[in-house]
């Protein structure tokens, strides 16, 4: 096979080379018209935006082939140790300006527009954004992504080509509804297929025993079901580096062979059927973003994509090493949460079924390649399929599970003697109720390192959920604390920002070592880079009320303090606490009129699981307070409130800037990590969060008093729990609390209907699972802190610097770090131009 992650090369001739390649301004314009042309089959005059955006598009990717290539051929030659993250989830928002950004060349992109005489930003807003992902978890991966070119890791991305990724999210009368989301309509410039680059992946059937030429005793599948998995390449450019790594998704298809041979048979629909079948396994993401009782679809694409993945590793190992021996010093597999935790199944499988391996070889290798990331505490969010769907899915793997159980448990015996409790607990497989495999246990029996995500979470991890794992293998567990791209986060999405901190700190070398925001901490008081600091950050308010304007309804008034919650819609993050308060507010002024306050536009955004009723129902209490509040002439001054739709990576680009005031309001000890929060706070805004995931770690690095905290900790919401928490006790006793209850249950926002809203009210009243209640005069207190605090510009600007400044720890390149010297234990491979 030719046909892998490096392409041909081919000696070009020189004009025509600088013009695929050349970064300045005139070759690409040339360039630019040229794709146009050739490509696109148009000319300036009649091109459409579309038009215009598929040739700069490929005019980038030109740019980025002749890299890509030297990096494939480089990492083969030396054999270097690779990263393979495996995730069924890459978030990664649209990439023309980021790939313009770390090619160094969105300034003299932006020239060859204007001197054609292009609209660069609609051009760029024409980008339909592969949303391959729910939110944050989706989006680590693309972060990570970044980091690893960056930090000239090698390194491979895993994944699933969702033809429908995330749905897009249309508000009608106030609720939402989802649209399919068609981001592969007008095509995709970024990936090329690899048609030829296919696996088949087996579903069904049934196993056979023979013994082996060797005289050992095999198994053999037979699945009855095969499809094919064809590998999309998409490159990723480290910022400022020569290295531009891969990322691989596989889409499902039926085998070549196959209508042919039912043709044959006569059974055409048959044929027709099971071709659908095949292709309906990539076909769609699941919109949850946490794991909801098992869909077998679910697990068909999982197991999918993770054979693939290991396949092609087996294949890029035997291309260059004869024997598989080395696997696990060659590939260092990171699985990201537990739906790619089949891996450690499966290579058993490949290893001992098809490559004629030994159990203790092949669970030495496995052991050695495969690491676990754990991204919840949720415990109803611990991913578990029934041994029925297994058996009827993936017979193999559930023979091999049960041996890996078996063995494992007599460990544990001897580990642990005597306590069948921990027995229990620890199995791979859920023997209460209907029996059920334990994905997280195989995750973590399969793994050499397991870790959590902020440090309060891998702590946490250690106590609960993986504790009895802990106990036995406490050298296993790590935390690696969550990052966010600066690239992305901060040069694409707010570039005056960036000009103006690498003005004020003389270069841009904190876009590769985010340290270096440090500098600016020494001129957090003076009052020119305060008052440019405000301008930008106004100019970005300016910009998203302008987007509001034209889809939202209406223009807020940059002047006001904008206070922004945006991330899934989920009762644990608790936007409901948030919008208590705004009723709360919304009383007082109502009653008294002259009520010093600060004024404030409440901004909500984020999407909710189709099928999570409590979810959407707070989207459409959202939009009902807004509609009052906002039409109210004697309160719209002090108060307004948005909900802004689609809330995705694009959207997410313009609110991050433009905050002045980040919303992370979690329940504490529910929230693994939160990014969400590092954006903001990159962008100065200041955070308002409980001390929950990384806001415990960002308030440590930000300052103490740069960091509006409230609420209950971990230890003390369990504690409470435990102890019997009464939520209509709180109800009752707090007045401000009680009276905001009841007006959204007397029907103020819902046109006189005080059904609408019961089941929300009515749950807070009587089970209140997140605590809203209990930490609802905590937070009203300290948005009052927050409210003065914004009032004394200086002391505000000077927060915000210091926000920015001291958010050197959240870049991914830090986290990425960790994850080499802790876990993987690779080596950068510089590739030179
Ligand atoms: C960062 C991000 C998230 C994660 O937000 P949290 O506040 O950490 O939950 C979700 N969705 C999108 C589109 C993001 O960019």
């Amino acid at each position: 096979m030719n046909d892998t992650a490096e392409p041909e090369t081919a000696e070009p001739d020189n004009a025509l080379h600088q013009t695929r390649t050349g970064l300045d301004r005139d070759h690409l314009k040339r360039a630019f018209l040229d794709n146009l042309f050739y490509l696109q089959g148009r000319f300036l005059e009649v091109a459409t935006t579309n038009d215009l955006y598929q040739a700069a598009a490929y005019t980038v990717r030109d740019r980025m082939l002749e890299r890509w290539i030297k990096t494939a051929q480089t990492y083969k030659k030396t054999n270097a140790r690779t990263v393979c993250y495996l995730s069924a989830e890459f978030l990664l928002g649209p990439h023309l300006v980021n790939n313009l950004v770390n090619l160094g060349i969105l300034e003299a992109a932006c020239e060859a527009g204007a001197e054609l005489g292009l609209d660069f930003d609609a051009i760029v807003e024409a980008e339909e954004e592969p949303g391959l992902g729910n939110g944050g978890l989706g989006r680590l991966a693309a972060c990570y992504m970044d980091s690893l070119a960056t930090l000239q890791i090698p390194a491979i991305g895993y994944g699933i080509r969702y033809e429908f990724g995330i749905f897009d999210q249309v508000i009608v009368d106030g609720w939402q509804t989802e649209r399919g989301d068609t981001w592969l309509r007008t095509g995709n410039p970024w990936e090329i297929p690899r048609p030829k680059l296919a696996f088949p992946v087996g579903f069904g059937g049934h196993t056979e025993h023979y013994t082996d030429t060797q005289g050992a005793l095999r198994t053999r599948w037979v699945p009855s079901l095969v499809v094919n998995g064809v590998a999309y390449d998409t490159p990723i450019m480290g910022y400022g580096v020569g290295n531009v790594n891969l990322l691989r998704l596989w889409k499902s298809e039926a085998p070549e062979s196959f209508d042919f041979q039912a043709f044959n048979v006569g059974d055409y629909y048959g044929a027709v059927h099971e071709k659908m079948e095949a292709e309906t396994i990539s076909k769609v993401l699941y919109p949850n973003d946490e794991p909801v009782a098992g869909k077998e679809l679910r697990l068909k694409q999982q197991y999918f994509f993770v054979s693939c993945s290991l396949q092609d590793m087996l294949r890029l190992q035997l291309g260059i090493a004869w024997d598989l021996d080395s696997f696990h010093e060659k590939f260092a597999i990171q699985l990201n949460d537990t739906h790619p935790s089949l891996a450690v199944a499966e290579l058993m499988r490949l290893l001992m079924d098809e490559q004629l391996m030994d159990w203790d070889q092949a669970w030495h290798i496995t052991t050695n390649a495969c690491h676990f990331t754990n991204h919840t505490l949720l415990p109803e969010a611990l991913e578990t399929w029934s041994v029925e769907l297994f058996e009827r899915l993936l017979p193999r793997h559930l023979e091999i599970i049960y041996e890996i159980n078996r063995r494992f448990l007599d460990q544990v015996r001897v580990h642990f003697f005597g306590d069948e409790a921990r027995v229990a607990r620890m199995s791979l497989i859920d023997e209460g109720g209907g029996r059920r495999v334990r994905m997280a246990n195989l995750a973590a029996v399969g793994s050499k390192a397991i870790n959590g995500v902020a440090a309060l979470h891998t702590e946490l991890l250690k106590n609960t959920v993986m504790r009895d794992f802990y106990e036995m293998w406490p050298e296993k567990f790590h935390n690696v604390t969550n990052g966010v791209t600066p690239r992305r986060f901060v040069a694409v999405s707010n570039p005056r920002l960036a000009a103006l901190i690498t003005e004020t700190c003389g270069d841009d070398r904190w876009l590769s070592d985010l340290t270096c925001l440090k500098q600016l901490e020494e001129q957090a008081e003076d009052h020119a880079l305060q008052t440019a600091w405000r301008e930008v950050k106004t100019a970005a308010k300016q910009d998203l009320a302008n987007w509001l304007g034209k889809h939202a309804g209406f223009t807020p008034d940059p002047e006001t303090l904008f206070d922004v919650q945006a991330k899934r819609i989920h009762e644990y993050k608790r936007q409901h606490l948030n919008l208590l308060h705004i009723v709360w507010l919304y009383e007082q002024i109502k009653q008294s009129p002259n009520v010093e306050l600060t004024p404030r536009t409440f901004i909500f955004g984020g999407k909710a699981a189709p099928g999570y009723f409590m979810a959407k129902l707070i989207i459409k209490l959202v939009n009902a307070i807004g509609e009052v509040v906002n039409n109210d002439p004697q309160v719209n001054g002090w108060l307004r409130v948005l909900f802004m739709p689609d809330f995705n990576v694009k959207n997410g680009q313009r609110l991050y800037p433009a905050a002045d005031l980040s919303e992370q309001i979690s329940m504490a000890g529910k929230e693994a990590s939160g990014t969400g929060n590092m954006k903001f706070s990159m962008n100065g805004a200041l955070t308002i969060g409980t001390l929950d995931g990384a806001n415990v770690e960002i308030r440590d690095e930000v300052g103490h008093d740069n960091f509006f905290l409230f609420g209950m900790t971990a230890p003390e919401a369990q504690q409470r729990q435990a102890e019997g928490y009464r939520p209509w006790e709180v109800y009752h006793g707090n007045h401000a609390l009680k009276s905001a209850v009841d007006l959204i249950a007397s029907g103020l926002f819902s046109h006189g209907d005080t059904e609408l809203f019961r089941p929300l009210t009515d749950n807070l009243i009587h089970s209140d699972p997140f605590m809203v209640l209990a930490d609802f005069q905590s937070y009203v207190d300290c948005q009052h802190e927050v409210d003065r605090a914004y009032r004394a510009p200086h002391h505000w600007h000077r927060m915000s610097i210091l926000n920015t400044a001291r958010m050197g720890k959240f870049s991914s390149d830090r986290s990425i770090q960790d994850y080499v010297d802790k876990i993987w234990h690779a080596a950068p491979l510089p590739i030179d131009l």
